[in-house]
């Protein structure tokens, strides 16, 4: 097979179509090397399919420059991320769960207990609150992250939530076990390097309008600065459909699992916008092969402050539980 490739620093030999030949003379990069590599070499079959998947990477993903850290030839092994002795990444689907915004001591207790009853493993809610209209409700910030450490205390649910801001970067970090850096932040690069000099694990939902190669590149910023700990997260991507919020790409599932060694998990309350549809496109998720869920519930759907549309109900909760681990069991999850 003929191919083009390089020698990159992390020892991986990362090969690149034949574009890289003129890009190499266009973009004025040095480095690339024409080369041939056998078909299959029965004494390295580990090496050869590297080599095949970093070529098939190449060819479907085609980042440019390429990656270096969060493609799975880089690291062949799963990266499972351990929170509190719950592995993400590992045979278990783990559901984080809870509302969209902290709101109240009694909503997120209410609602934490809910989730943990009903299997979730970990607790989502919002502080820091990004919203289109700035009159609408924005989180309560300190006060929401001190809810959401009472939470945790109560029901022994790790935590994550959202930092939006570098400058809450230290702050956030004091409550939380997970940072998740959202949709609207995919690219803010100065954030994605602030999170990756922190050494706790890192949800970075994709943008909205991204494609996988830039959302590996994003999620490469996190790595790069020594935060090796990064959940992937479908959220939905905007497309002409109006008829839901935004349309689950579920595509992405198989994509980004096999090209990269990260979890990916899975939210389809941001997805669809629509809580009956959640319970649906959740085990859809499971089924093609994601690692988790995030699924928005809060124990009054209809008076939440934000995304009340895509809530669920606690009961509503508890039977799309028993459903997914149905559908784990049936991909071979639990
Ligand atoms: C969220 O999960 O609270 C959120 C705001 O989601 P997204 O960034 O995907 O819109
Ligand atoms: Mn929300």
């Amino acid at each position: 097979m003929a191919c083009v490739g390089s020698l990159s620093p992390c020892g991986a030999f990362a090969i690149r179509s034949a574009r890289a030949e003129s890009f190499a003379t266009e973009g004025g990069h040095v480095g690339f090397i024409k080369c041939y590599v056998p078909a299959a070499r029965a004494a390295d079959a580990d090496a050869a399919t590297n080599d095949a998947m970093i070529s098939e990477f190449d060819q479907v993903i085609n980042t440019d420059p390429p990656l270096k850290l969060v493609q799975r030839a880089a690291k062949p092994e799963a990266t499972v991320i351990t929170v509190e002795g719950i592995d993400i990444g590992g045979p278990e689907i783990i559901v984080m769960a809870g509302p969209c915004a902290v709101e109240s001591e009694e909503q997120l207790l209410s609602t934490a207990r809910a989730v943990k009853a009903g299997g979730a493993r970990i607790l989502r809610g919002g502080a820091f609150k990004p919203r289109t209209s700035p009159y609408s409700f924005r989180g309560l910030k300190e006060e929401g992250l001190k809810l959401l450490a009472q939470a945790r205390a109560e029901t022994g649910l790790p935590v994550v939530t959202e930092v939006m801001d570098a400058r809450h970067l230290d702050m956030v970090c004091s409550y939380t076990d997970i940072l998740q850096v959202g949709s609207r932040n995919m690219q803010n690069y100065t954030l994605l390097e602030e999170v990756g000099k922190c050494r706790k694990p890192a949800l970075l939902k994709r943008g909205m309008g991204a494609t996988l190669e830039e959302y590996l590149q994003a999620t490469e910023y996190v790595m790069k600065g020594g935060n090796d700990q990064v959940i992937l997260c479908e959220r939905g991507i905007r497309t002409f459909e109006t008829s839901t919020r935004n349309t689950l790409d579920l595509n992405a599932v198989p994509m980004l699992k096999r090209h990269t060694h990260l979890p990916v998990i899975v939210d389809p309350s941001h997805g669809t916008g629509h809580r009956w549809m959640v319970p649906q496109l959740a085990c859809a998720a499971v089924a093609a092969g994601a690692d988790g869920l995030l699924i928005e519930v809060h124990c009054r759907p209809e008076s939440a402050l934000s995304d009340a549309p895509q809530s669920l109900a606690p009961p509503d909760f508890d039977r799309m539980m028993k459903t997914i681990r149905a559908v784990a069991a049936a991909v071979g999850r639990r």
